[in-house]
């Protein structure tokens, strides 16, 4: 299936337009990874100073949260190409990524859950990009996938503004099912405020889960998301 798609669509490269790759040598070797030794370890962003400027303040459900890199190219391409380009090849990628980000941080017992996307967002784009990328990540480091979690949201994200869209989601899970093992640790795209893992982290305390940390591939950082990657 992979070669006969290379074949009929042959990929190019989301940092410089290569033919022949997702992401070539040079682009990947370019991804503005967050070092995790010089990164928050509540949200997940680089920290210059002494305290985060980033979640100060804000008050999470999930106990730490980890992303690969800063939502940068050639990163934030691969997300639009993946998510609204329907390049679906791009989710393996991007767990390649997280799986690097979070090596010695997942481990025995954790267990990926997908935050999964609006049911408007899974309707228009015909799946769920984070199901997508968790699936693999699971693929790659042998950890199990449990896809418990279900989106409420109604309004499509896009139409919405930054705070508005935070509220939307916030709040906005079902759990549909049990999680074994214990430790969750949330799966999704972007990191922007937190509100949605907060909001998925909260659904799943109240079922009884206890440790909840938040993976993401990339960070937002200092309100400056590109209006390409919203929703
Ligand atoms: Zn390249
Ligand atoms: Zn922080």
């Amino acid at each position: 299936m992979r070669a006969f798609l290379d074949l009929v669509f042959p990929p190019r490269c989301a940092g410089c337009d290569l033919p022949g790759t997702l992401l070539c040598d040079r682009c990947r070797a370019a991804v503005p990874r967050i070092d995790p030794a010089s990164a928050c370890s509540r949200c997940g962003a680089p920290v210059t100073g002494v305290s985060c400027a980033e979640c100060a303040g804000r008050t999470f459900a999930f106990r730490a949260a980890r992303s690969a890199a800063l939502l940068e190219p050639p990163v934030s391409r691969a997300i639009v190409v993946l998510k609204d380009g329907g390049e679906r090849r791009y989710a393996a990628v991007l767990a390649s990524l997280l799986a690097e980000a979070a090596d010695g941080w997942l481990g025995q017992g954790d267990v990926l859950v997908p935050v999964p996307a609006s049911p408007a967002a899974r309707r228009r784009r015909g799946f769920d990009h984070a199901l997508d990328v968790t699936r693999a990540l699971g693929t790659l480091t042998g950890m199990p996938v449990a896809e418990v979690l279900r989106s409420k949201v109604t309004a499509d994200q896009r139409t919405l503004g930054r705070e508005q869209r935070a509220a939307n989601r916030a709040g906005s899970f079902d759990v549909t099912g049990e999680v074994t093992g214990g430790r969750v640790v949330l799966v999704d795209d972007v990191f922007t405020t937190g509100a949605t893992l907060d909001a998925a982290a909260r659904a799943l305390i109240g079922v009884g889960s206890p440790t909840i940390r938040a993976l993401s591939v990339a960070r937002a950082c200092s309100r400056a998301t590109p209006a390409e990657v919203r929703a």
